[in-house]
């Protein structure tokens, strides 16, 4: 159980799965985190680009799965570990807390499941870039930077196989849902990261699942905005008193951790108004803004998303299509210097294992279960 300071010890029976998980070389690894009976989280390594987090709720035999991961393999190792943290419960409802692709790829792989998101979540999917172009990019990726910061962050996954599979039930802005004995409330707070993020709280846990509304040491990626109302629903969500943060990426979390998360939200923006305001370009504005207080996180290119959202919000010229923002990303990352964290490399929980020693290209596929 989290303790009151927000920083949730881990739980007694958890279980790391390792092992590589696509065409060029070893994957993060997966934990397994025991939050409260019948609820559990599932870590993917240092939570960067593409290595997301999935929850479980589970109860007298069903079970709710709080998004699903970024290729079939890892999926499938995902699918292992639930069976492993709840052997006699079923998956009878799959939540997409948005649909990016490291949240619901791998949908597919559960048929029999309701698959629910919000109706703006559903809406948006035209936005999303299509599983089908992942192979295409890795293949054929574009000159100069943007092509060596997609080989770097994402040619290491195996995207074969996936057939987009839509949610099967959608609701505006709150659906309550019973798990065997626990109620689950589910929350559309957005437009925040994307344009109908949901969230999955369970009270009798104090837990909330908070998808892509939290990257725990990292900075955010913004698809919509405005950012400002993403601020807000930090607070909304540190306002229902749970005591542990299940983010979208990276380790368990605390209020206080979602509050430091807003903080920054509301800096980037008030820099970027003022920037915006002042007609300063985007390009110009995003490699200015001071981000000291937050040195500790990587992937500080990111910050371009969140500077273009607030451009967009108050009329100034910015892109919104994300391969346009990877591209800006990349090139900020090529002038720093920034070889961050990804592929294969654990910063935070190092645990070296035969599985993380392999050679390049010597991946065993979707066997890492
Ligand atoms: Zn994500």
């Amino acid at each position: 159980m989290a303790d009151i300071q927000g920083s949730p010890a881990p739980g007694t029976n958890d279980t790391t799965h390792d092992g590589p998980t696509g065409p060029t070389g070893p994957g993060q690894p997966l934990r397994t985190e025991t939050i409260a009976p019948g609820v559990f989280a599932f870590i993917q390594g240092d939570g960067s680009w593409g290595w997301s987090n999935a929850g479980l709720v589970a109860s007298r035999g069903e079970a709710l799965l709080v998004d699903t991961f970024y290729t079939l393999p890892l999926t499938r190792r995902l699918r292992a570990a639930v069976a492993e943290a709840a052997p006699d419960a079923r998956v009878t409802t799959v939540v997409n807390t948005h649909l990016n692709g490291d949240h619901c790829h791998g949908n597919q792989l559960f048929p029999d499941a309701e698959i629910i998101t919000s109706d703006a979540n559903a809406a948006g999917i035209d936005h999303e870039v299509p599983p089908a172009l992942y192979p295409q990019l890795q293949q054929n990726p574009p000159a100069g930077p943007a092509g060596e910061y997609f080989t770097h962050h994402f040619g290491h996954f195996d995207f074969s196989g996936i057939e987009f599979t839509p949610p099967t039930r959608t609701f505006r802005d709150r659906l309550d849902l019973r798990v065997g004995d626990l109620d689950v409330e589910l929350l559309n707070v957005g437009p925040a990261h994307t344009g109908g993020d949901v969230v999955v709280h369970v009270p009798e846990a104090s837990t909330v699942f908070l998808g892509d509304i939290l990257f725990q040491d990292d900075h955010p990626v913004v698809w919509a905005g405005p950012v400002l109302a993403w601020a807000d629903a930090c607070d909304r969500l540190i306002a229902t008193g749970a005591r542990t943060f299940v983010p979208g990426h990276g380790r368990l979390a605390g209020p206080a951790d979602l509050a430091r998360f807003r903080d920054y939200l509301r800096h980037v923006h008030e820099e970027a108004a003022r920037a915006a305001a002042a007609g300063v370009p985007l390009a110009t504005a995003a490699r200015a803004i001071p981000l000291d207080a937050y040195a500790d996180w990587p992937l500080s290119e990111r910050v371009v998303a969140t500077v273009a959202a607030v451009y967009r919000e108050v009329g100034a010229p910015a892109p919104a299509a994300p391969l346009e923002l990877l591209t800006m990303m990349a090139e900020i990352a090529a002038e720093r210097g920034a070889r961050p964290s990804g592929s294969g490399r654990l910063p935070h929980q190092g645990r070296a294992t035969h599985e993380d020693a392999r050679e390049p290209g010597a991946a065993r596929g979707d066997t890492a279960e």
